[in-house]
C-alpha cells in the first residue's frame, strides 16, 4: 500500500504529460499482462482438463492481434481521461472504514446501471456500428476485454472521472477499483468455465457465461458485474431464468 501511495502522490504531482505517459504505461502493462497470463493460464488448463471453454468455435484469422490493437489504442484513451481525476478527486485516501465501504458500494452501483445503459444504447441502430468493433470477437479471448471502438473505450474511460465529478471519491480507491475492473472484464472475456456446478462454482462462471451468450447471439445480457438490470429490464437469456 506504501508503494501504491507513494506513485499516486507522485503523479498526482506530475505535469500532465509525464501523469499521462505513467498512466498509458500503468494502464497498457495492466491490460497486456493480465490478458497474457489468463489467456496462457486457461490454454494449459483446458489441455488438462481442469477447466472448459464456454464457445468452442474457431477464432477468426490474426483475432488476437487485432483485439489487442484495439486494446493498446483503448488503453491510451483511458490514461487520457484518467487526467480528469485529477481534478475532482476529494482525497488520496478514504478517512474512514465507513468511508471506504460507502466509495466502493455507490461506484460499483453507478458502474453497472452506466454501462448496462450505455451497453443497451450501443445496441440500437444508430450506434451499433460503434459497438460492432467489440463484437467481431464472437468467440472472446482476455484480449477482446478492450476490444472497442475509440468511441466505446471514451464511453468507458469517462465513468470514474463522471461519478468523481458527481460524489466524493478517493483517488486511491478509483485507482485499486480501475485495475480490478480491468482484471474482471479480462476474465469475464477469457472464455473459460470452471468445471462442476456446486454454488460458489457457479457464482464463479455465471458472469463470463452470460457475457459469453452476449457475443455469440447479441442483443441481451447486457450487463457486466451482475444480473441485476438484465433481471429487472427481463433483457437476460432463458438459462438464467
Ligand atoms: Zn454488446
Ligand atoms: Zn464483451
Amino acid at each position: 500500500m506504501a508503494l501504491i501511495d507513494t506513485l499516486l502522490n507522485y503523479w498526482l504531482a506530475a505535469p500532465w504529460p509525464i501523469a499521462l505517459a505513467i498512466a498509458f504505461i500503468a494502464n497498457t502493462s495492466a491490460y497486456l499482462l493480465s490478458a497474457y497470463a489468463i489467456d496462457q493460464l486457461s490454454a494449459a488448463l483446458t489441455a488438462r482438463g481442469l477447466i472448459e471453454w464456454l464457445d468452442n468455435c474457431a477464432l477468426k484469422p490474426r483475432q488476437k492481434q487485432q483485439e489487442m490493437k484495439h486494446g493498446i489504442v483503448a488503453c491510451a484513451i483511458f490514461a487520457t481521461l484518467s487526467l480528469l481525476t485529477r481534478e475532482v478527486y476529494t482525497s488520496v485516501w478514504p478517512n474512514s472504514l465507513t468511508e471506504l465501504i460507502l466509495q466502493v458500494i455507490t461506484f460499483v452501483i453507478f458502474y453497472e446501471t452506466y454501462s448496462y445503459f450505455i451497453h443497451r444504447l450501443l445496441h440500437t441502430k444508430r450506434l451499433i456500428k460503434i459497438h460492432a468493433v467489440h463484437h467481431r470477437s464472437v468467440r472472446t479471448t482476455p484480449w477482446s476485454a478492450y476490444s472497442v471502438h475509440p468511441i466505446e473505450a471514451a464511453l468507458i474511460g469517462i465513468t470514474a472521472p463522471l461519478f468523481m465529478y458527481l460524489l466524493p471519491m478517493s483517488i486511491g480507491v478509483a485507482f485499486v477499483l480501475h485495475f480490478s475492473g480491468m482484471m474482471f472484464t479480462i476474465f469475464l472475456h477469457g472464455n473459460i468455465s470452471l468445471r462442476g456446478v456446486n454454488r460458489p462454482i457457479k457464482l464463479v462462471n455465471n458472469a463470463p457465461l452470460d457475457h459469453s451468450k452476449h457475443h455469440q447471439l447479441g442483443n441481451k445480457n447486457f450487463g457486466f458485474v451482475n444480473a441485476l438490470w438484465d433481471n429487472l429490464m427481463q433483457t437476460n437469456y432463458p438459462h438464467r431464468k
